[in-house]
């Protein structure tokens, strides 16, 4: 079956003055010297490789004033097929009509002038830009392996072996924003010696390019490297080597636990690709390195890089929890049999990583079933709802040893409830039922001496009689007494509250 034949789209936009301009200075320069689209060279390799192209652009210099000679010229592929085509834009000093072609630096517009390959148009049109003009050389280089430098107003090949001159170095560098620092380039946070060294820094894992033929490092953090993009990419934009990944060495520095020798670099061919960024390959290389840690299915607990082999106890007491976070992580991590590696991490958030599967279970040892299982679907954190479970049960144990009494005198019966009251739920609960006081005098003193005791009897003063109040601070250090009592003591503070006040039942018969 035939197929259709769709019309060729192009992308032509009508050229801004600047843009035109620019491009008849360029066509100018060509002019002036066909031979500028070529790199400099002193060896022998490259003579060898550029004789052909060199020979063609001659041929052309020769012609460069006959429009129809260069006409039939530009009818060629070839780069001089371009250059040709472009020494017809110096003639007719008019390039209304731009294509454009989309790199991944970016979009770059050249004017199609006879059937030239619109690379080597954009390599001549853009003579002066370091990286487009490698374009005219790209296929020569890799085919007769050239090592191309190019930089402001520098293009040079040095044949077939890497050989970086020091100004495209500097220039480089410069590109990345760095400073060179004898053979290190790093960032702010990476000291020299250990990019160097390619020893490790804590908490900041980073990129390390090893330029061979340029001996030099450079070091990037994972936060630099958040807009850096991919650094290889932006040094290898000026440069045409045919091996690029034995120029440069990548890796990435960083341990998941310090000390355990070095760790292979992986993702690097997707780097080298430009499919990563430089942060993308750290953060990647990191999440692989700490999979494969676990991976080995061993109990090991690592904390910020600190192994504590299986020390539960040394691992939890790093993370510094609360009582209730304590007992929850070392009744959890009894349970676990593979490696825990976590950094940078709180009680809390550790919980949350075990909390689906062990968070009921962990409530049902502190609490009752039916409460863990109100508790657990709480809309609250794990260390929130422990919190809530902990307390319940502190409260469940005090009130089990508190002393329990049978038909006190209404007044004992008042201070005990005010004292149970306090020891099982605390200040707030206590402050509301001491609202319930009993009316006649005796009550509303012992009253009064709790709301001293507890530091709230100021804006309660006003509901007392001068005798209440006199006999209230009478009281107050008996009142104290009995809220700070522990379950043995509770028993003969409660009796001499009561004597103090002038209750006179003896309340031991009443003891369960
Ligand atoms: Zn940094």
């Amino acid at each position: 079956m035939k197929k259709t034949r769709r019309p060729k789209r192009f992308s032509v936009r009508t050229a801004s003055k600047s843009v035109e301009k620019k491009l008849l200075q360029n066509a100018e320069k060509l002019y002036e010297d066909p031979f500028i689209v070529l790199p400099k060279f002193e060896d022998n390799v490259s003579k060898k490789a550029f004789s052909g192209i060199i020979r063609q652009i001659k041929k052309i210099d020769s012609i460069k004033d006959n429009v129809d000679k260069l006409e039939r010229f530009s009818k060629k592929k070839s780069l001089a097929g371009a250059v040709a085509g472009t020494l017809l834009i110096a003639h007719s000093k008019k390039a209304p009509f731009l294509a454009v072609v989309r790199l991944p630096t970016g979009e770059v517009t050249y004017a199609q002038r006879g059937k030239a390959d619109k690379k080597f148009l954009v390599a001549v049109q853009h003579l002066d830009d370091p990286s487009l003009r490698l374009l005219g050389v790209r296929d020569i280089a890799l085919k007769r392996k050239l090592h191309i430098y190019s930089w402001n107003n520098s293009f040079v090949s040095k044949g077939d072996k890497p050989s970086p001159p020091k100004e495209f170095i500097d220039f480089i560098i410069d590109k990345l924003s760095l400073n060179l620092n004898g053979d290190v380039a790093s960032c702010k946070h990476i000291p020299m010696e250990k990019a160097r060294d390619k020893q490790e820094v804590e908490n900041r894992p980073y990129l390390r390019i090893q330029w061979n033929s340029a001996n030099v490092i450079i070091a990037l953090c994972k936060s630099c490297t958040k807009n850096s993009g991919n650094t290889l990419f932006s040094i290898t934009r000026y440069l045409i080597e045919p091996d690029i990944s034995s120029d440069f060495n990548i890796e990435v520095i960083g341990h998941i636990i310090k000390d355990r020798g070095e760790v292979e670099t992986f993702f690097v061919d997707k780097y080298l690709s430009g499919a990563l960024s430089d942060y993308q390959l750290i953060v990647s290389n990191m999440e692989k390195r700490r999979e494969n840690l676990r991976k080995k299915h061993e109990v090991e607990f690592i904390l910020d890089g600190k192994s504590y082999g299986d020390d539960i106890d040394g691992f939890i007491n790093a993370l510094n929890p609360k009582p209730y976070e304590r007992y929850a992580l070392s009744w959890i991590l009894e349970k676990i049999d593979h490696p825990v590696v976590v950094s940078n991490i709180t009680p809390n958030g550790l919980l949350e990583q075990f909390w689906e599967e062990y968070g009921l279970d962990v409530l049902s040892s502190l609490v009752d079933e039916d409460l863990a299982n109100d508790l657990v679907s709480l809309d609250d954190t794990p260390s929130g709802i422990l919190k809530t479970a902990w307390e319940y049960k502190e409260r469940q144990e005090i009130s089990s040893k508190l002393p329990r009494y049978k038909n006190l005198p209404t007044i004992a019966a008042f201070a005990d409830h005010i004292a149970r009251t306090y020891h099982i739920f605390g200040l707030e609960k206590t402050l509301s039922e001491i609202r319930n006081t009993p009316s006649d005098t005796k009550g509303k003193s012992i009253s009064y001496a709790f709301l001293l005791a507890l530091g709230r009897a100021g804006d309660q003063k006003w509901r007392y009689s001068n005798i209440e109040i006199e006999m209230g601070e009478f009281l107050e250090e008996y009142a104290r007494r009995l809220l700070e009592a522990t379950p043995e003591e509770y028993h003969n503070a409660l009796k001499e509250l009561l004597s103090a006040s002038g209750v006179s039942e003896n309340i031991d018969d009443l003891l369960q």
